[in-house]
């Protein structure tokens, strides 16, 4: 049997191995959920609610436990993978509440002996593809509502929260999930594209535009529901009338919260030339607070990076910033080991040419550019190949809307970032990716509407 051997990234010390899947286990495992599938779509949604309400319990009951499981297999500091723990609950209770309503057959047309019906019938077998630096969010993204609208589920942590992965199964089954109906597949990449082969209704992908770009490639042919959610580049401009202080540390928490590693932290700051250095100033007395250390320590607020190999990736940004002409005000290099470490990391005086400004960078390390326009910085916002999220402070509402409203991106902020709610749709422009999660339409995404035309006479 194959294993997966799970490291602690703050250390570099190995934690565990666990079994892994190979092309013959996941061809089994995926036909036993297309055997189980109906069964479970025939159990009535109040018992697949009690289920998913049970593991909300679960969840409640291990909180501290799991929290410490993930921080010791991502490198994210406790706080944080408490408050991820905490956050869920709210998800889990908003799918709880809306699903019904969401997935209720709808009458549109009734005239005479005329009746036009919409169905929400379950798309039936769901794969699911997933990152690692919420695992618990973007697996319940897709997850929770699959299953409560009557899907069977192929989850495919990312071996970077393997071990976050079989608890959610762990959870999920205790719950009352049948073990065919939910089935986690461990491994990498191999384990991924195993899975992709397989006879599935609908693939939903959570990770970096690279790999959502072969997945996309390789189902190109497999006439599938395909949903990508991919990286971004995300912006935020602070406007010449707001207060340098409060957005510096608002902004400072959004580009270093997670130390860096979230699809929508804020990659990219614009500031009006009027309060540009009142800004950085602020900007660089917050991040000097930002302590990084022991993830499982409750002071700690930088972890380590998760994935070895980005720190190269921060490394040639930083270096390719420096060598054209940027200004390092603080960090700019790894942080001595064991384990993946990097400074929280800021530059000013930075431009497009550079790839901290274009590329996601997914670590603790920013660029603050000066424009002289809310035009300038529209444009400068939207020069880029993605579009998850952005962002305006300025204490002027019309201002604010007539900026975010020229800005291409699917989620916006006014005076605030780096925020996703259960209750809005979550979606990315061009290279973000395609499809959505969260919201009713995140409940209706995993069903197929079927039309029925229906004459009585
Ligand atoms: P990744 O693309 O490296 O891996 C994602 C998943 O794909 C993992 O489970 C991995 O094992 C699997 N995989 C790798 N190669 C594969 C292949 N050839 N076939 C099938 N599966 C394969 O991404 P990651 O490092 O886990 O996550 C970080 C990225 O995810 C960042 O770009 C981040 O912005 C993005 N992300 C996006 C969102 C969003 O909602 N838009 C949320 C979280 C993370």
């Amino acid at each position: 049997m194959h294993h997966l051997s799970i490291h602690n990234p703050a250390t570099g010390a190995l934690i565990t191995q666990v079994p892994a899947d190979d092309d013959a286990s996941v061809a089994a495992k995926a036909a036993q959920a297309r055997a189980a599938q109906p069964r479970w779509a025939a159990v009535p949604l109040a018992e697949r609610k009690a289920c998913i309400s049970r593991f909300r319990a679960a969840i409640v009951a291990e909180l501290e436990s799991l929290a410490a499981t993930m921080t010791r297999e991502t490198g994210k500091p406790i706080k944080m993978s408490r408050n991820e723990l905490n956050g869920l609950l709210g998800r889990l209770d908003f799918f709880l509440n809306e699903t019904d309503a969401s997935i209720a057959t709808q009458t549109v047309f009734q005239d005479g002996g005329m009746i036009e019906q919409i169905e929400h019938i379950p798309l039936g077998v769901v794969a699911n593809i997933s990152a690692w630096n919420y695992p618990w969010f973007v697996g319940c993204n897709v997850i929770v509502p699959a299953l409560l609208t009557g899907n069977a589920v192929l989850y495919k942590p990312s071996e970077y929260a393997a071990l976050t992965g079989l608890a959610i199964a762990r959870l999920l089954h205790g719950a009352g999930v049948p073990q065919e109906v939910f089935v986690p597949l461990i491994g990498g990449g191999a384990v991924g594209a195993a899975l992709m082969e397989q006879q599935i209704d609908g693939l939903f992908f959570t990770g970096s535009y690279a790999t959502g770009a072969r997945i996309a490639q390789a189902m190109g042919t497999r006439m599938v529901k395909l949903q990508l959610e991919l990286g971004g580049k995300d912006p935020t401009y602070v406007c010449d009338d707001a207060d340098p202080k409060t957005a510096a540390e608002s902004l400072a928490d959004g580009a270093m919260y997670n130390t860096g590693q979230s699809c929508c932290s804020v990659e990219r700051i614009y500031v009006h030339e009027k309060i540009h250095d009142a800004f950085v100033a602020a900007f660089v007395d917050t991040v000097k607070t930002f302590r990084a250390g022991d993830p499982a320590s409750e002071d700690t607020y930088i972890g380590a990076i998760t994935r070895a190999p980005q720190l190269e990736v921060l490394d040639a940004q930083v270096a390719d910033a420096k060598a054209k002409g940027a200004r390092l005000l603080l960090g700019g290099e790894r942080l001595p080991g064991p384990g993946n470490w990097y400074a929280p990391t800021v530059f000013s005086n930075v431009d497009h040419t550079m790839t901290l400004m274009q590329e996601e960078s997914f670590g603790p390390i920013i660029g603050i550019q000066k424009v002289s326009s809310d035009e300038e910085a529209v444009k400068l916002m939207n020069d880029t190949r993605y579009g998850l999220t952005a962002g305006v402070y300025t204490p002027d509402a019309s201002r604010a809307q007539a900026l975010l409203a020229q800005v291409n991106a699917g989620s916006v902020y006014w005076n605030c970032c780096d925020r996703v709610s259960p209750r809005l749709p979550w979606s990315g422009y061009g290279d973000s990716g395609v499809g959505l999660t969260l919201s009713t339409y995140g409940i209706q995404t995993f069903t197929r509407p079927k039309a029925w035309h229906l004459r009585s006479v």
